[in-house]
């Protein structure tokens, strides 16, 4: 039978996957796991897990994970913790005879100065974005490990290559958050906070020029990507999971959509003060449409509300 070791199993896309899991009544058997199953940066832990559990296939989520403030503040942990979770996690999966491992890269490790749109073969084209350089080449290593492994050892492991994530169970912590997450928990508080005044004089504040251009995708959707690459994806190849090109929207558009799920009629202003990190990173979700040509996407606006709803349906319980 089937056992999938879904690491990472306990935050933003590890919970859409559990749902999914669970919703579909998916067969086998699925174990999701975090820091308190394991410490991956540990190696005795990561084979304790391993020994426990007995995968026969293994969904990589696990790691470090953050925004662009964070990433720019913490280059060595991102790098080295990531390093040593991946390392641990591969080299277990091929010790305890695992027939399949798909690990999770992002767009945003791609090559800072480079030709759009960007598609799997330009992982290792250049130099990544000085903001986040050490996470990009942790997660970059990943598709060499994956090459080595299955070079020397013919494993099947793989990677898929997520744009920008948000959705339920997202990490909403301040310092740590990706834009979407912060922006919904910045505007709660400043919403909280402002019950008094007139719509016409509270400020959103969007960091940086608002100008950047990203792709979203729906924690669920990308659920979905993933459980169907685990079954069909034979490539050590990595593979985009992104929404198309056209989606691609601006930060101050994004913020415009959180103003929008809240109903705040406020300003949105600005801060030009603050770093735009990689002006875009736009992705060809051409061969992922080649494999699975009718995947539909949920609209951006939508996710967003129904994001921002479960965050205030679950604001006692959220990482904030
Ligand atoms: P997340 O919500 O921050 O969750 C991170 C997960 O990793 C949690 O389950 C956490 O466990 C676990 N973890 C972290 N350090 C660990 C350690 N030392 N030992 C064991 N488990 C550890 O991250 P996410 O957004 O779901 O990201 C999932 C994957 O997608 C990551 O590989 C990330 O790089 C990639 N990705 C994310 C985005 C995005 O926009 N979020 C975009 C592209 C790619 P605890 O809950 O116990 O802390
Ligand atoms: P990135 O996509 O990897 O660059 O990371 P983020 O998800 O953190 O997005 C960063 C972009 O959103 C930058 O242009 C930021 O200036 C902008 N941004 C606007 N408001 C926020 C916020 O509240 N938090 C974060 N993390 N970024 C924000």
């Amino acid at each position: 039978m089937k056992k999938v070791l879904v690491t990472g199993g306990t935050g933003l896309v590890g919970n859409a996957l559990k749902t999914i899991v669970n919703e579909d009544s998916l067969e086998g058997e699925w174990i999701f796991v975090g820091t308190k199953d394991a410490d991956l940066t540990d190696s005795n832990s990561t084979r304790a897990l391993f020994d426990r559990v007995q995968p026969t296939h293994v969904v990589h989520l696990a790691a470090m994970v953050g925004g662009l403030f964070h990433n720019m503040n913490n280059n060595l942990d991102f790098l080295r913790k990531n390093l040593q979770i991946n390392d641990n996690v591969l080299q277990n999966a091929y010790e305890h005879g695992c027939v399949k491992v798909i690990s999770c890269l992002s767009t945003c490790i791609f090559p800072d100065k480079t030709s759009y749109p960007i598609d799997e073969t330009m992982v290792h084209n250049g130099p990544p974005h000085p903001s986040n350089y050490g996470y990009s080449y942790s997660k970059r290593l990943i598709d060499v490990q994956n090459h080595a492994y299955h070079d020397k050892h013919g494993c099947m492991f793989t990677s898929v290559i997520p744009c920008n994530i948000f959705g339920p169970h997202d990490n909403f912590k301040q310092e740590v958050s990706h834009v979407i997450p912060g922006m919904i928990n910045r505007m709660h508080q400043l919403i909280d906070e402002n019950k008094g005044l007139p719509e016409d004089r509270k400020e959103f504040v969007v960091y940086g020029t608002g100008k950047p251009l990203r792709q979203f995708i729906y924690s669920l959707d990308l659920a979905k990507l993933i459980i169907w690459a685990l079954v069909n994806y034979e490539s050590v190849e990595p593979l985009i999971l992104s929404v198309d090109e056209e989606n691609e929207v601006t930060i101050f558009e994004a913020a415009e959509a959180v103003a929008k799920a809240f109903d705040f009629k406020g300003k949105l202003i600005c801060d030009t003060s603050k770093a735009d990190g990689q002006y875009k990173k736009t992705a060809s979700n051409r061969k992922l449409r080649s494999l699975l040509p009718n995947f539909q996407f949920t609209a951006f606006e939508d996710a967003v509300k129904t994001s921002v709803k479960w965050y205030i349906e679950n604001i006692d319980n959220v990482r904030k």
